[in-house]
């Protein structure tokens, strides 16, 4: 635990002043888009479109403060989400469709996404919550400098789908202090199916790694508000189809058994799903009870258990 001064990791790097090498780089990777591990080589910087469908400039759907999002994050006055548009990973279930899939949102100027973060600072949300920031590394960094001139101080939540290249993540050493990433599939044959993503679990493995060498496990203040670490999320799907008992033993042998984790239960069928396949259905509560098992039977001590509203720790 640590008290409530703890510094953003920005403010040193911004102090140090390694921000406008880091925005130079990942704007090049723009231009022959490899940002993320679909590597589409589109140029992006002259209009051209790859999987994610991003262009050059930031795409904002809505930002509010949020309460439904981990009880570290949220804490007293919320989470302060920015929902980026569309998306690289493009599960077929998606439950943020019309954001992810038919692009919902609008093009923001890198002043208007520094003045978002600066809003919802001022609104009392106690860190800036990057929704599916993957495709827009390079816009993020970009709009950050002007951020911190106006005062930004509270710390930034990486909050992807786990589809995330090491290279690109290490972009952003030193300046995201919360990493939350997915940890969708285990095995490469759903990942395929219903992400056409056949590498996923290889690549949210090395990405779960890079994010946790970089923050470590999950610090909380005094009042238990998250301020540096890495928290995975993990949504159970029928039929042990995420893999649930693969990704818990990763998690609890490769990262460490103290990674906070929040084992989610809130699938419904949504999407592209049809009704009569593996997915058409909520999971039950047996799945789900399950899966909690498999966490604390791996060695995980840290279970975020929404459902039923507390943190589990033992
Ligand atoms: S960020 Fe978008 S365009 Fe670039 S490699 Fe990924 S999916 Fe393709």
């Amino acid at each position: 635990m640590i008290n409530r001064d703890f510094e953003a990791a920005y403010l040193g790097a911004h102090r140090a002043g390694l921000l406008p090498e880091r925005i130079e780089r990942a704007f090049a990777l723009l231009e022959s888009c490899t940002l993320c591990p679909r590597r589409c080589r589109v140029n992006r910087l002259k209009g051209e479109l790859g999987t994610c469908r991003a262009g050059s400039m930031p795409e904002v759907s809505s930002y509010s403060p949020h309460f439904g999002e981990e009880r570290p994050l949220v804490g007293l006055h919320g989470s302060g989400t920015i929902f980026l548009t569309n998306c690289n990973l493009r599960c077929s279930f998606c439950q943020n469709y019309s954001i992810s899939h038919r692009g919902e949102g609008r093009e923001v100027a890198f002043d208007r996404l520094a003045q978002m973060m600066m809003e919802l600072q001022d609104l009392g949300c106690h860190n800036i919550n990057f929704v599916t920031p993957t495709h827009y590394v390079p816009q993020i960094l970009e709009a950050l400098p002007g951020a911190i001139e106006q005062g930004l101080r509270i710390p930034l939540v990486y909050n992807s789908s786990g589809y995330d290249s090491v290279a690109s993540l290490k972009l952003l050493d030193g300046i995201f202090d919360i990493y939350m990433p997915d940890f969708k599939f285990a095995r490469s044959g759903p990942a395929q199916e219903y992400c056409e993503a056949t590498d996923y679990p290889d690549v949210a493995r090395s990405a779960i790694k890079e994010m946790h060498r970089q923050v470590g496990d999950l610090v909380l203040d005094e009042r238990g508000i998250a301020r540096r670490g890495l928290l995975v999320r993990h949504l159970v799907l029928p039929k042990g189809l995420a893999g649930t008992d693969e990704v818990m033993r990763f998690l609890a042998a490769e990262i460490s058994p103290r990674t906070y984790i929040n084992i989610m239960d809130q699938y419904f069928p949504c999407g592209d799903i049809p009704p009569r396949s593996s997915l058409g259905r909520r999971i039950t509560g047996e799945e789900y009870e399950e899966a909690l098992d498999l966490a604390r039977a791996a060695g995980l001590t840290r279970l975020d258990n929404r459902e039923r509203n507390r943190l589990v720790s033992y």
